[in-house]
């Protein structure tokens, strides 16, 4: 069939060695600039997404014909149709997994707890349980994150602090995840590294995070939140910018250590990686709004409240020593150049102008 030619096309690297990557959750915002990013550097992509509703299809629909038009073919399917994915392993000879898909966000898990399950559990189990029977086993990247960290105090958060206090079904999940790769890493041998990301942001971004629907909200004069801490304190994050987490993500997949395989007599726990990809340098959110209304020319209406115990914690902050000596990861964007290309992003996606824009035409006009 015609989509099996597409996989394999697609699927197979244009340089010598390079990696042929599934990438999951590919439409999304992280998966889409990996794809993009592996593509462009000779390796072989196949995407696969099962572009559900959490946010706008439509923007995920755009990823899509970006990557399509750089040759990135994705499968629409959900990572829980084991059979599916035990079948692209046969046609393509996929040697490593960039697994993004999931269900993300902290405050959704208020409505829909199982689809947490589903996805962040049950999907992941799915897809080590295909990764398991390949022969030769596929090495596993995939997207942990900083969320793990919960209500740990201890500033900045370093890959052996504890995680035993998760604030949301979402943190769980990603917690648990960690824990189901640890079994599969000492039972079949299978190479994975998991990946904290730290509140990614860029251009292609995710609608329901705060920097996105802010500036919606600013260009719109609607009322925007902000929240603090019972302590009074200002909620921040350790905003870090797309292009650093993709080079992360493809330092991460370029030292992944070969899998053993169950009969092998290497195993254990060399290969079951846990890296932060945070940018070390934490903002607040009344920062973040600051910068939104000099890059917008808008004043936001701000209400500060009080947080609510709806799964955020009030503080981030990325010790990413581990990645920097294994991969050489090291953030180089700070948070007002990355949302400039953001914001510049968003003003062309949507066709809006910002105020700032009109505001220097109509004087270049005078
Ligand atoms: P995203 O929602 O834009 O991307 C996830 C994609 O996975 C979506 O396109 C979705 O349609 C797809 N998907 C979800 N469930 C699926 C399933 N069961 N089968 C197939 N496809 C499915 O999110 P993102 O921001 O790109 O996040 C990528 C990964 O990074 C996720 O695992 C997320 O939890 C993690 N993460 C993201 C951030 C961040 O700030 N963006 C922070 C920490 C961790």
């Amino acid at each position: 069939p015609a989509w099996e030619k597409q996989v394999r096309i697609s699927a197979a690297p244009r340089r010598p060695n390079g990696l042929s990557v599934l990438v999951t959750g590919a439409a999304g915002f992280v998966g889409s600039h990996c794809s993009l990013a592996l593509k462009k550097r000779g390796d072989g992509v196949l995407g696969l997404d099962n572009f559900n509703s959490y946010y706008d299809v439509s923007l995920k629909r755009s990823r899509q014909s970006l990557l399509n038009r750089h040759r990135v073919f994705i499968v629409e399917a959900d990572i829980n149709d084991a059979k599916l994915l035990a079948k692209l392993f046969d046609i393509a000879p996929l040697s490593h997994v960039l697994h993004l898909a999931a269900q993300a966000g902290v405050r959704y898990a208020l409505q829909n707890p199982l689809s947490y399950i589903q996805s962040n559990i049950a999907g992941f189990v799915s897809l080590l349980e295909t990764c398991k029977s390949v022969n030769p086993q596929p090495r596993i990247v995939w997207a942990s994150s900083s969320s793990v960290y919960g209500l740990n105090s201890k500033t900045p958060f370093s890959e052996h602090d504890t995680t035993d206090q998760p604030a949301s079904l979402y943190a769980a999940t990603k917690k648990s995840g960690e824990e189901i790769a640890h079994t599969y890493n000492h039972i079949y041998g299978l190479s994975l590294t998991a990946l904290r990301f730290f509140t990614v942001y860029g251009p292609w971004g995710r609608p329901d995070m705060a920097y996105y629907f802010f500036t919606k909200d600013i260009l719109n004069g609607k009322d925007i939140t902000v929240y603090k801490t019972s302590d009074g304190e200002e909620v921040a994050r350790d905003f870090t910018f797309i292009d650093d987490v993709v080079k992360g993500c493809l330092g991460a997949l370029d030292t992944a250590e070969k899998s053993t395989g169950s009969g092998g007599r290497k195993r254990g726990p060399a290969q079951l990686r846990v890296y932060n990809l945070g940018n070390t340098a934490p903002v607040t959110v009344g920062r973040l709004v600051g910068i939104l209304e000099e890059l917008l020319g808008v004043k936001a209406k701000k209400r500060v409240v009080k947080m609510p115990r709806n799964g955020d914690v009030p503080f981030t902050h990325a010790n990413v020593s581990l990645a920097y000596r294994d991969f050489g990861y090291k953030p180089t964007t700070d948070l007002g150049s990355g949302l400039k290309k953001f914001v510049k992003w968003y003003v062309g996606y949507y066709g809006v102008q910002s105020r700032a824009k009109r505001g220097s035409d109509q004087s270049a006009e005078e």
